[in-house]
């Protein structure tokens, strides 16, 4: 059976659940193998982790020389691990998250190995002998777009919360891979990077239940904040709220933020625009509180409070931390 390529998203050898997920979809196309490039000590323990989602081999590309850099050396390593991949046993599709480093890195990858590239797709099937056939929703989701690429290998990069993770026990083979990286790839050089400052909430793409909040917080984003740590949850907002300077952009959810799909949204004081919707729509509970009736947010809840969310939220929030104990 062919491999199949999937770049591991982690942060310092911590694994990110969309690595599962890509994982996921790998098995259907071929046979998984998962491409860590990071601290060779830091190995060991990330091929425990993706072999229970099915990695059968785990390329191990050692970044000491490369880590430096942005990502001209990743789109080298993984081109000349396709084409090793290729000449053995063949190569089904390299599969690599969405984020904005993984598309840059998938569109470099894509004009080194001249093949067709597919952004953005939120799933992905075996189509026997076609090739992988992705799913692609565009225009704030009022479109869905089936397609395939036709030329050299699949290179896809798959939106978070595309699959659901799967567990299946791969072999989990560790295999060095010592890429050669040109000194062109090295021209953009980091000079400085800072952690984000931690919230001790979940990541919001990830997070399981989301807290949003919109133009009817009025800038005060505290009960949006109470309710989402009493729940456990992330915090988002609408484009309304970042522009206004109240939250910064990494926290927006719509069709030019993140993409959610928890299994509890509540979105407050945000009134439901399609732009909206694209990012959270496909949330498993939906849940709004605003003021006006009336609300376009309210033709898509699964429950819907009419209420000034200053009154709402810390009630609910008192509730919910009550019953915790
Ligand atoms: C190209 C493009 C891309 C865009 N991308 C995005 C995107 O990614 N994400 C996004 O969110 N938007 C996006 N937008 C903007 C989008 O069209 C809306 O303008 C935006 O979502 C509105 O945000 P909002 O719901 O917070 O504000 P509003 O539409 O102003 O709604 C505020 C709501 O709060 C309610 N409210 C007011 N006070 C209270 C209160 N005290 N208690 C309870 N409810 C209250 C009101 O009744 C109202 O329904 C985009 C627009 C364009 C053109």
């Amino acid at each position: 059976m062919s491999e199949v390529l999937v770049l591991v998203d982690h942060v310092d050898g911590a694994v990110r659940k969309p690595t599962y997920e890509l994982l996921t979809i790998a098995k259907r196309l071929g046979e998984p193998s998962a491409v860590f490039i990071g601290a060779a000590d830091q190995a060991a323990e990330v091929a425990e982790k993706v072999k229970k989602y099915g990695a059968e081999k785990v390329y191990v590309v050692d970044d000491a020389q490369i880590k430096g850099y942005l990502v001209a050396p990743k789109a080298e390593a993984l081109q000349q691990l396709a084409e090793k991949a290729q000449s053995e046993g063949g190569l089904a599709a390299i599969l690599i998250p969405s984020s904005a480093e993984g598309k840059e890195v998938a569109g470099r990858l894509a004009i080194k190995l001249e093949s067709g590239l597919i952004t953005d797709a939120v799933d992905v099937q075996a189509d026997d002998r076609k090739g992988p056939v992705t799913t692609q929703s565009v225009f704030a989701g009022n479109y869905t777009v089936t397609a395939k690429v036709t030329k050299g290998t699949p290179i896809i990069t798959v939106k978070p919360n595309s699959a659901t993770p799967e567990e299946a026990e791969g072999a989990g083979t560790v295999e060095e891979f010592a890429a050669t990286v040109s000194d062109a790839a090295k021209t953009a050089q980091i000079v400085a990077s800072q952690p984000r400052q931690a919230t001790g909430r979940p990541e919001l793409t990830e997070a399981a239940i989301v807290v949003s909040g919109g133009r009817g917080t009025g800038g005060n984003f505290e009960p949006v904040e109470g309710l989402a740590d009493a729940l456990g949850g992330a915090v988002g907002a609408s484009r309304a709220a970042v522009d206004s300077g109240w939250i910064q952009h990494t926290f927006q959810i719509g069709q030019t933020g993140k993409t959610v799909s928890p299994q509890l949204y509540v979105a407050t004081g945000i009134s439901g625009a399609i732009q909206h919707r694209a990012g959270m729509q496909t949330s498993k509970t939906i849940v709004a509180v605003n003021k006006d009736e009336e609300a376009p947010i309210f033709e898509l809840v699964d429950f819907g409070v009419v209420g000034d969310l200053h009154t709402v939220l810390p009630a609910a929030t008192e509730e919910i931390n009550k019953r915790k104990g």
